[in-house]
């Protein structure tokens, strides 16, 4: 196509979108007045926009993609399963292969004990599920007041009422309401952000404290599940201190407490384990799933559930009175099944444990540590945030109006490299299938656009 027909087709399209799209977690209005950047295929950990543009995608789609664009085994597996059954629901009485071969295939990579599976279709319903889930375990053991859920400030749990009410960011809260009662939250285990003189060992135990000090404060008896992710994802990659899971598994064990990982970033590989809970020792009861499940091939999470809540339900006579028209959807499953087949086919969790994620955290931090903006970087197996700073030796953050995240993003954007800004925090979560060629590309071009903020702020 020549430039000009390239130029139209982008001023149509963004023209299109800006009349009727309406855009999640955007301002639509400055986004029209701009144009959209239009994504139009992929193929490994590459985008093209529709001005010819070559992106290498260092954030797999949302944190999703871990496989890689334009894998035609996972095409393919849509394609066969629509053709025989496109649709039916797993409601009454019914259910069909893909949904029940894909719960064992689930329950074959959870950790032990986690090997009862319920469908949803996004991370979003998948916490809901679990808000409520946890409340009728309890409701079914007899103690319905046993129902407080406990979670963390700066949290991401999803964007539907429940999601948003869980989760700890004061600009959800503060938007349609989402007020879902039962809520607690407590102190985010940000070390290099929030930890003062502490080391991180007393700051694992000081984070952990706060969670003992909420139950206490509530009452141990109403308090029904505790809430995490084991990395903070949409909060800007936030690692625990080493012993802070640990810590809260204790404290969750001495007031018989409910412990909830959400797994829809950790899950699937990223952290160089099937579960981001067998990377930090987490033992959780419940766990949520999506994203890396299909790849983001198509739309479906899950919940793994433990034998405790399992069995209870189970053995409770009586429906759980909870699900979605597509829980466990025919063609999204039959394409998660797929995309694990494949991750195993592929050795693919190895890859990141031992080869691949070592070797991204190591040039990571050998292209930008030493870098004046870069305060901290913290990651693990595929997945890493970096704190950007105005003065490292004094620690010192750039006033949030300047919004260096923003000014960063679109140096990689307009560079090719998609690198995502969480405030001042920029987080990377490539494709698992990325090459050393490819993360040595992704380090070169994040110097580049490092150096080239900076000159936009000196
Ligand atoms: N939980 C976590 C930990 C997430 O990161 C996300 C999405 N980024 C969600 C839940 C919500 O998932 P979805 O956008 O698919 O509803």
């Amino acid at each position: 196509m020549s430039e000009q027909n390239k130029n139209a087709v982008t001023a149509d399209y963004q023209a299109l979108d800006a009349s009727h799209h309406l855009h999640p977690f955007t301002n639509t209005g400055a986004l029209n007045k701009k144009g959209a950047r239009i994504i139009t295929h992929g193929e490994g950990v590459y985008l093209w926009d529709s001005e010819g543009q070559k992106i290498l995608d260092g954030m797999a789609g949302l944190w999703c993609v871990n496989m890689g664009y334009g894998r035609q085994e996972l095409v393919e597996a849509s394609y066969e399963q629509m053709k025989k059954l496109p649709f039916y629901n797993t409601f009454f009485q019914t259910t069909h292969m893909p949904a029940a071969e894909l719960a064992q295939e689930i329950a074959s990579v959870t950790p032990e004990g986690l090997d009862h599976i319920f469908f949803a279709n996004s991370g979003s319903e998948a916490v809901d599920t679990i808000i409520r889930m946890v409340r009728q375990y309890w409701a079914i053991k007899g103690k319905p007041y046993k129902n407080i859920i406990i979670s963390r400030e700066n949290a991401y749990h999803g964007s539907t009422v429940g999601g948003a009410s869980l989760g700890g960011m004061s600009g959800m809260h503060k938007q349609g309401a989402p007020g879902v009662g039962g809520i607690e939250r407590i102190r985010q285990p940000y070390w290099y952000g929030e930890a003062g003189d502490m080391s991180e060992e007393e700051f694992g135990i000081a984070c952990a404290q706060a969670l003992e000090e909420k139950i206490l404060a509530v009452g141990p008896d109403n308090v029904a599940c505790f809430i995490g992710e084991p990395i903070q994802g949409a909060g800007g990659v936030i690692v625990p201190p080493a012993n802070y899971w640990g810590e809260i598994q204790k404290i969750c064990q001495k007031y018989d407490i409910l412990v909830a990982a959400d797994e829809v970033i950790c899950g699937f590989g990223r952290t160089g384990s099937w579960f981001g809970s067998q990377t930090f020792d987490i033992k959780p009861d419940i766990m949520s799933m999506a994203k890396g499940l299909s790849s983001g091939y198509l739309p479906i999470s899950a919940v793994a559930v433990g034998e405790r809540i399992s069995s209870a339900l189970i053995e409770h006579d009586d429906d759980f009175n909870h699900g979605f028209t597509y829980s466990g959807h025919p063609a999204a499953a039959a394409v998660a099944l797929k995309n694990i087949q494949l991750m195993k086919e592929e050795n693919i969790v190895d890859y990141v444990a031992n080869d691949i994620g070592p070797y991204f955290q190591q040039k990571l931090r050998e292209a930008l540590a030493d870098h004046p903006l870069t305060g901290h970087i913290e990651g693990t197996g595929l997945v890493a945030g970096i704190a950007l700073v105005k003065d490292k030796e004094k620690k010192e953050f750039f006033p949030s109006d300047l919004d260096i995240g923003y000014i960063c993003r679109e140096h990689c954007f307009n560079n090719g490299l998609i690198m995502r800004a969480v405030g001042s925090r920029m987080v990377l979560s490539p494709p698992l299938v990325i090459t050393h060629a490819e993360v040595d590309e992704l380090c070169e071009k994040a110097r580049l656009c490092f150096d080239l903020t900076l000159q936009s702020v000196s």
